[in-house]
């Protein structure tokens, strides 16, 4: 159906990765990894109101019993309900939980494939605070570390101010600038400031409000997105601590999403390259360094191969197929790499090594082909 995909081993290497660096990411803001679940009960739902209110992006469906249930779109209502059980005391704040999951959406114009799905995988952490103060930092702070994310795994992001939906007045997305994207953003040529067209006060050509810069109109994919919650679920669904003073109060939360598999689609969007029909993937998430193509099962290719596939992750192929085939399906695998060991680049003197990424290419001696990579 449309906006439902599951990913084979190339795509689940590449997805993998970026997971690893997203999570890495969290850890290291001190989020710590929790997995809730699909299947939601409508009672909690309808503590926020929430059932009736996103009824239209939320699978719905009664059980055999005749039980309303949802399938979970987002988590804030579970994950406060998780807290209000856990937290008693401002000494146990603050607090962040995320978890790597799939999400169901039922989105009325599911294209683009993976970009836009029903189900898709999402990282989605939830913070917890005494105050808007201690908040705020943590929103910054998180908002620093999604920016180094999403350098890591290739993409260059904006940190974009935006709506905040249904939860808040503002939120901030992260938006790759990208001529097949759904958004448009403006942003200024010189300093960080940067709108999406939903809220934005400026238009192409403007001078920006902050620098002398000039704004820019871009189409961009929107990788994540970040909330201040206020109390706006604490206070609905009676999650408080006790602050120092002994006084109740309501816990003050942000909310932080990424969409992983929408990251790894916008990084195809980003690095493939039509004209030649190949795909070059950032080195971080490639799903493999580098890729061995042996023309005539030539010995010193599969004794390179012996030798190095336990340092680095090799693809080695040694088909019964034309240079040509290997060639065009190593293009669209995209190791950023390429070993190539025939009979003539032998003569040469040993094996040729590409860089796709700089285009170079030189005949090394099988001998140093290890050290080199
Ligand atoms: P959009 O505006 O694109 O519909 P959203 O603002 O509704 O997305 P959020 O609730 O902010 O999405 O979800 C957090 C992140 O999850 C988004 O920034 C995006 O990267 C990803 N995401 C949201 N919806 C989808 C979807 N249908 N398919 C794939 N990824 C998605
Ligand atoms: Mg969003």
């Amino acid at each position: 159906m449309a906006g439902v995909y599951g990913l084979l081993p190339l795509g689940l290497k590449v997805y993998r990765k970026i997971e690893n660096i997203v999570r890495e990411g969290m850890n290291s803001i001190d989020g710590q990894e929790i997995m809730m679940n699909v299947l939601q009960p409508r009672e909690l739902w309808d503590e926020t109101g929430r059932f009736s209110e996103i009824s239209e992006i939320m699978y719905q469906f009664k059980d055999k019993n005749g039980k309303d249930i949802g399938l979970a779109p987002t988590h804030e209502e579970q994950v406060t309900d998780i807290i209000r059980h856990h937290i008693k005391s401002y000494k146990d704040l603050p607090t962040s939980l995320y978890q790597i999951q799939v999400k169901f959406r039922n989105e009325p114009r599911a294209k683009s494939g993976l970009l836009r799905g029903r189900e898709f995988m999402m990282k989605d952490m939830y913070s917890f605070h005494v105050d808007e103060k201690d908040f705020e930092n943590h929103y910054k702070k998180v908002g620093e570390k999604y920016l180094d994310i999403f350098s890591k795994i290739g993409l260059k992001t904006k940190y974009v101010a935006a709506d905040g939906g249904i939860f808040s007045k503002y939120s901030h997305e992260f938006q790759v600038i990208c001529p097949t994207g759904e958004d448009t953003i403006y942003y200024c040529d010189k300093c960080d400031f940067a709108e999406n067209k939903e809220i934005a006060k400026v238009k192409n050509d403007d001078k920006c409000p902050k620098c002398d810069g000039k704004i820019i109109e871009a189409k961009s994919i929107e990788v994540g997105n970040i909330f201040p919650l206020k109390n706006k679920f604490s206070s609905a669904m009676g999650a408080k601590y006790v602050d120092n003073n002994g006084s109740e109060k309501d816990l003050i939360m942000g909310c932080y999403g990424i969409g992983l598999t929408r990251a790894l689609a916008a990084i195809v969007e980003v690095y493939f390259d039509q004209e030649n029909n190949m795909m070059i993937w950032p080195e971080s998430v490639a799903p493999f360094d580098v890729e061995i193509i042996s023309l005539e099962k030539n010995k010193e290719a599969e004794e390179l191969y012996e030798k190095i596939k336990d340092k680095i992750e090799i693809l080695y192929d040694d088909r019964d197929i034309s240079a040509g085939e290997k060639f065009a399906e190593a293009d669209l695998i995209g190791a950023p790499k390429r070993v190539i060991v025939s009979e003539k680049s032998l003569k040469s003197g040993g094996a040729e090594l590409i860089d796709l990424k700089s285009g170079e290419s030189q005949i090394v001696e099988i001998e140093e082909i290890a050290s080199v990579l």
